[in-house]
C-alpha cells in the first residue's frame, strides 16, 4: 500500500466482473489503503461481486438499481448506518438498448433515449444528492465517460448524447458541491473490452483503430484507468474539479489516421 487513501472510505458502483472498469479502479484504491463498499445491480451479479469484494477485504456489498430512487435511498441509508460518513464515490454505470448501439442515431426511439439518459446520466446526479449528505468532511467523485460525447464515433449513437450530458452534469455538480469541498470529475476512457462494451457494434474494429492511431499505439487497461481514478479521488488532485480527464493513450488529440497505421 502506498498509503495515499489511508483512512478514506468509498463506494464503488458498477462492478459486474473482473473485466469491469470498476474493478481496475477498486484494485488501485484498495492498494492505496482505501476501505471500500460495493453496490451491484440485481441478484444475478451478487455472486460475482461478493468474491471480488472479499478479495479486497470488503464485507459491504449492497444491491442498488439506479433506475429506482428507493433503491438508491436504501443503499445510502445502509452506508450511513455502516460508516456514518463517506469520502469518495465511483460511478461506473451506463446502459442503453444494444439494438440502438448500431445503425443510425437518427433512428433512436423515445423510450430508449429516455431510459439511456435516466440510467447513464441522471443516476450520477441522484447518487451525488445522497453522497453530499454523507461527505461531511468534503469528498471526491468520479464517473466514466467516452470520447463519443465529443466527436462522432461509430455506433455510439444515443450513448454519445448521454455521455455529453453526463460531462455537462459533472461541471454543474462540481459548482454545486464545490462549496462543501466535494470534487466531481469524469474519466474519459479509451475502448476496453467489458460486458457493456460488447453491446457496441464493430467494437473489435474500434479497439484496433484506437490501438493503431493513438499516440501510445496501444489500448488502455482497467489498471490504467485505476491509476488515474486514484489520482482524482486522492488528495493529489485537491485543486481539480469539473474536469473530463482522458485516459485513452492520447487518442483524443489525434487529427488523422497515423501514417504507419495498417489498413483495417
Ligand atoms: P461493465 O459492464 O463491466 O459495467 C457496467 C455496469 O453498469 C455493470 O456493473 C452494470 O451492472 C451497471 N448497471 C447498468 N444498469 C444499471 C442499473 N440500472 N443500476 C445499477 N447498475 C447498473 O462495463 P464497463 O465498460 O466497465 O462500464 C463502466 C462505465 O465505463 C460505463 O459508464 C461505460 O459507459 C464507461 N466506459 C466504458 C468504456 C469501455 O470501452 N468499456 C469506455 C469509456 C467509458
Amino acid at each position: 500500500s502506498n498509503g495515499l487513501m489511508a483512512g478514506k472510505r468509498g463506494l464503488i458502483m458498477g462492478l459486474a466482473n473482473d473485466k469491469s472498469i470498476a474493478w481496475g479502479i477498486a484494485k488501485a484504491l484498495s492498494e492505496a489503503g482505501a476501505e471500500l463498499a460495493f453496490s451491484y445491480q440485481g441478484e444475478a451479479l451478487k455472486k460475482r461481486v461478493d468474491p471480488l469484494a472479499a478479495q479486497l477485504g470488503s464485507q459491504i456489498v449492497l444491491p442498488c438499481d439506479v433506475g429506482d430512487e428507493g433503491s438508491i435511498d436504501l443503499l445510502f441509508n445502509a452506508l450511513e448506518e455502516e460508516w456514518g460518513g463517506l469520502d469518495f464515490v465511483v460511478h461506473a454505470i451506463g446502459f442503453s438498448d444494444k439494438n440502438e448501439l448500431r445503425g443510425r442515431y437518427v433512428d433512436t426511439t423515445r423510450g430508449n433515449f429516455t431510459m439511456t439518459m435516466d440510467i447513464s446520466v441522471y443516476s450520477f446526479t441522484a447518487v451525488m444528492q445522497r453522497a453530499e449528505k454523507l461527505m461531511k468532511n468534503g469528498g471526491a467523485a468520479v464517473t466514466l465517460t467516452y470520447y463519443g460525447a465529443e466527436r462522432i464515433m461509430p455506433h455510439y449513437n444515443v450513448m454519445g448524447v448521454a455521455k455529453a450530458a453526463l460531462e455537462a452534469s459533472v461541471r454543474y455538480l462540481a459548482e454545486d458541491l464545490g462549496k462543501d469541498g466535494i470534487r466531481v470529475n469524469a474519466i474519459s476512457a479509451g475502448p476496453i473490452k467489458t460486458l457493456a462494451a460488447s453491446g457496441i457494434g464493430d467494437f473489435r474494429y474500434i479497439m484496433k483503430w484506437n490501438e493503431y492511431n493513438s499516440p501510445l499505439r496501444r489500448n488502455v487497461s482497467i489498471d490504467d484507468v485505476g491509476g488515474s481514478a486514484l489520482y482524482l479521488l486522492s488528495d493529489l488532485s485537491n485543486g481539480v474539479t469539473g474536469e473530463t480527464h482522458h485516459v485513452d493513450s492520447g487518442y483524443h488529440v489525434v487529427g488523422m489516421k497515423a501514417v504507419d497505421a495498417p489498413d483495417i
